[in-house]
Parts: C-alpha cells; structure tokens; sequence
C-alpha cells in the first residue's frame, strides 16, 4: 500500500479512535462512580475499540481475503454496539429494573445471528451477496452487494438507537434544566453514528469510507462527559432524581463555598424564595430573605454534622423544621459539599407544647400549677441572686373558702376560685409568675420586686378581691383572702422552700389577724382587720 495517501492518513485517525475508545473503557472501569450503568459503559466502549482497530487493519489489508478476515473481527463489536448503548440508556434514564439480565440478552439475539451470518457468510450469501475489491482504486478497498440479513442487522440497530433516543428524548420533558446538557450530549452521542452511516450508505463521504467507527469514539467522549460532568459524578443520575423530588423532606444541596446547587420541590414549598434562579446563589442569601420578611431566623454553622429546630411563619400558619445539616462525601471519601434536609416537625411540635402545657398549668383556672411555679421560681431566684436583684414572694389563701362550698355547693366554689385569678391577672403584669399553690391557696413569684413593692402589690389583690364579688344569680357573694409576702435576701442563700414557709407564716398572721390583709415577714403590715 502507498504511505502518505488520504487512506493512510485515515487509517492514522481510525487509530487515534481505536487508542481513544479503549482509553475511556480503562477509565471508565477503574473510576469509582455510583453509576449503576458504568460497565454498560465499559463493554460500549471495548467493543468500539475492537470494531475500530479491526477497521483500521481492513483499510490498511493488502488482499481480499485479508479484508474479508478483518471484517469478521469487525462484526464480533459492531452489532452489539447499539443494543449495549440501549441498555446504557436504561440505565442512565432510571429504567435499570427493566433490564434484568433474562431480557438483556434478548436485545443480543439479532445481533449474534448477524455475526454468524457474517462468519458463514460463504456457504450462505444471505449477508454478503458478492464482497469484492473496488475497482479502479489504488490500494484495495472492499465493496459489498447487501443481501436480506444485512438490512435485518443495519434495521435492528437503527431500532435500538431510536429507541435510545426516544428514551432520553421522553426523558429530556421530565427532568431539570441542569440535567438537560448531559441528556443532550448523549443523545448527540447517539446521533452522531446514525447520521454517519446515513451519509455513508447515501454515498455521500469522501472516497467512499466509513466514517461510522470514528464518530463512534466521538460517541464515547460524550457519553464519558454526560456521565462524568459536573452534577453527574456526585449526584446520582436522573432515577435518583425521581426519588428526591417526591420525598416529603426539603433538601438543599450546596457545593463547598455554600452556593445552592439543587433542591427538590418540597424544599420549595417550604422556602418560596427558592426558585430556579436560586440555582448558584449563595445560601446566606436564602436565609437573609427569610429573616427580612420576618418569616424565620435562622444562622447555618457552615461545618460539620448538626441538627437544629426551626420555626417558620408562612402566612398565617406556623411550621416547624428540624433542620439537619451534613457533609456530602464523594465516593473517594472526600467532602464534596453539603446537603440539608428539612424534616416537617409541625404536627409532633405542637403536640409537644400541647403536652408541655397541660404539664404545667392548672385546668380550672389555667394559671401555672404548682409544679411549674417551684421549677420555675427557683430559676428566677437564682437569677436573681446572681445579678444582685430583689426577688419577692406573695402567698395568699381564700378566706372561709369551705363556707363558700358548704352554702352555695362545690362548682360555685370554683367559679369563685376562677373569678379571684381573674382579678389578680388584671393587676400583674407579665414579669410575674401566677400560679395555683393549693386548693384555694395561690403563690406569685415577682422578679425585681422588694418586699415592700411586693407588699404593695399584694395590697392591690387584696383591695380588688375585696371590692369585686362575685354576682351569682341568686346574689353577691363577698370573697376574701389573706396574704403573706416575703423577700429574699441576696446574702443569705435561703431556699425557695424556706422563703415559701417565710411567706406562709406572714400568711397565717393574716388569718390569725382577722384575715382579709397582707403581712410581711419581716413583721410588718399593710392592712389588718383587728
Ligand atoms: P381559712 O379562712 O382558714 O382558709 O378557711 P377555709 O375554709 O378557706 O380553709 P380550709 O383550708 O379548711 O378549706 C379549704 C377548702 O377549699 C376545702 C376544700 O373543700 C376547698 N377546695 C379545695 N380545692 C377546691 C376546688 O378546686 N374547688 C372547690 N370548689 N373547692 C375546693
Ligand atoms: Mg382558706
Ligand atoms: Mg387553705
């Protein structure tokens, strides 16, 4: 053959091809990728390779028969090209369950057939009906009159590669933007071949050659870049997509400089201010917006694995969000960037509070009971004690309440309870912790309040206690209480329960004083009836 023709300059670029397609396979079988269709990869593209080298020896054979050898070597990677890339699709579209090993093979039935057909062409000529050198020509080059098995093979893989393409095509509607450039480039991938061998059997490429195994190399370059670009390599492929758009959880995906890469739907129902122009801006940026409408606050630790509750006002409603932050590793254990997902905790939460606040309130008169009075003073007198503030303590008891109950029965007794912790609410103010200490025995913890302020408080109850009884239909009845107040002292470190009996004892000098009045432990009094 002559060196320096356009055919060996040819022969050259097949190789180049040939050299490239076995590259990607080597590449694509030792690169880790979660990729459920990789070794689909693998066998498209070693049998791209084999095709092409065999192709290259066919153009660079010095005899038919050399050429006839080389063309059956051919058809050992060319048929099964077409169905391996369909299997690849399936895989990279999410259909993998489809492609159980039982009907895979059936997508090699045909292709097997023409390679018998080709082996044994000789004896049968249903493939070949004459294989011939070209006439005319300088170095030889085959040509070939087709016969019936050569359009069922050429029909067949045509059929596969549609298939492929109405696969990604269908799937190019269902799925985001930032897929679309991958689902393109195969789709091209998969074009290309097609268009080639079109030109070719139309006869319309220079000097009449094959230009099917290059473009098929160009075919594996894109597929290895859909597969491996950017989103491809660490998040899964469309199926998985399926899946993270119909969970109920929000998700966010971030890169490592904390830009929004992805979310799904819920995340935006959850955060309206996701859009897809989101895509690429920086996080702080979401949660900025968010603070400003005053829906939520909210501040990301940008490291580590970490949960925090969220609450969310949207409209009218409130929601909460467990927000749990994490690192996404890539398969080589390295972080790849971030991922948080939003729980919906809305109804658990509120079911939590509604349990929190049965725990500590008192259900007739809603006030805080007893139990959340002594864990909850015993805070504040800390507080107190710490800052070097006064901290005072009212305990007042109804009088002759057990009459009330023998002369008008027992549930006009609890309006009459009912009716004092309304007047009382009217006279403290929110600092105040108000709470049912007994029966008809009620305790205030007042922060920041001296004894003698809290002594004046305690007067004010007692005055509108006394001025406001309670109308009953039948007539008035006049309600009375005595109390006892007391202070702690910074010094000391008395207990709350020894300041409660301090307390308890200025009480009791009220009842022994002809009750309906207000004593303070330090001996002194604001109102005594004697
Ligand atoms: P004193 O002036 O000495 O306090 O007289 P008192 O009758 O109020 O004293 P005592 O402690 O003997 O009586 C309190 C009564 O309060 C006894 C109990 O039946 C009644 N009582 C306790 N809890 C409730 C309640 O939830 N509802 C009603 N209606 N009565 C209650
Ligand atoms: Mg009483
Ligand atoms: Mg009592």
């Amino acid at each position: 053959m002559i060196m320096n023709s356009p055919i060996s300059h040819y022969i050259i670029i097949v190789i180049i091809a040939g050299v490239l397609s076995v590259l990607l396979a080597i590449y694509a079988y030792f690169k880790k990728t979660n990729f459920s269709g990789m070794n689909m990869f693998v066998w498209t593209s070693s049998l791209t390779a084999l095709y092409t080298f065999a192709f290259a020896f066919e153009l660079a054979s010095d005899s038919l028969r050399e050429i006839r050898f080389w063309v059956n070597i051919e058809y050992m990677g060319m048929p099964f090209i077409a169905p391996c890339s369909l299997l690849l699709v399936m895989h990279y579209v999410g259909l993998e369950q489809f492609t159980q090993r039982k009907i895979r093979w059936l997508l090699f039935v045909i292709p097997a057939i023409t390679l018998l057909m080709v082996l044994t062409n000789e004896y049968h000529h249903l493939f070949y009906r004459s294989f011939y050198l070209r006439p005319n020509v300088s170095s030889p080059l085959a040509d070939v009159v087709p016969d019936i098995w050569y359009y069922v093979h050429g029909g067949y893989t045509f059929g596969t590669m549609f298939a492929s393409l109405f696969l990604l095509f269908s799937y190019w509607k269902k799925t985001k933007t930032i897929y679309r450039r991958q689902i393109a480039m195969m789709a091209l991938g998969i074009s290309l071949p097609m268009t080639g061998a079109l030109l070719y059997v139309l006869g319309m490429v220079p000097l009449g050659m094959d230009p099917v195994p290059i473009l098929l190399c160009i075919t594996s370059l894109l597929y290895v870049l859909s597969i491996f670009s950017t989103g491809m390599l660490t998040v899964a492929p469309i199926a998985r997509e399926h899946i993270f758009e119909s969970m109920r959880d929000g998700v966010l995906v971030l890169n490592l400089s904390n830009q929004i890469m992805d979310f799904n739907s819920a995340a935006a129902q959850i955060i309206p201010a996701l859009t897809s122009s989101t895509i690429g801006k920086k996080l702080e940026h979401i949660w900025r917006r968010g603070a400003e409408s005053g829906a939520f606050s909210f501040g990301l630790d940008p490291s580590g694995e970490h949960e925090q509750e969220l609450k969310w006002i949207r409209g009218k409603e409130t929601f909460y969000y467990r927000v749990r932050a994490s690192d996404l590793l890539s398969p080589n254990g390295q972080i790849a960037g971030r991922i948080i997902v939003m729980i919906d905790v809305t109804e658990h939460t509120l079911l939590q509070n509604k349990l929190r606040h049965l725990a500590e309130i008192d259900g007739l008169t809603s006030i805080y009971n007893r139990n959340y009075f002594m864990e909850k003073s015993r805070e504040l007198l800390e507080d107190a004690r710490s800052k070097h503030q006064p901290i005072s303590f009212i305990l007042f008891d109804i009088d002759y309440f057990k009459q009330i109950n023998d002369r008008y029965g027992h549930s006009l007794g609890d309006f009459a309870l009912q009716h004092t912790v309304n007047i009382c609410q009217q006279t403290l103010d929110a600092s105040a912790v108000f709470a049912r200490y007994g029966g008809e025995e009620f305790a205030i913890c007042l922060p920041k309040t001296t004894i003698a302020e809290a002594g004046h408080i305690a007067e004010q109850i007692r005055k509108q206690i006394a001025e406001n009884p309670l109308y009953s239909a039948a007539k008035a009845i006049s309600i009375t209480a005595s109390f006892g107040v007391t202070e702690a002292v910074d010094e000391a470190h008395v207990p709350l329960e020894a300041l409660l009996r301090d307390a308890d004892d200025a009480l009791y000098r009220s009842k022994h004083k002809g009750r309906n009045s207000v004593h303070l432990s330090n001996g002194e009094y604001l109102h005594a009836n004697e």
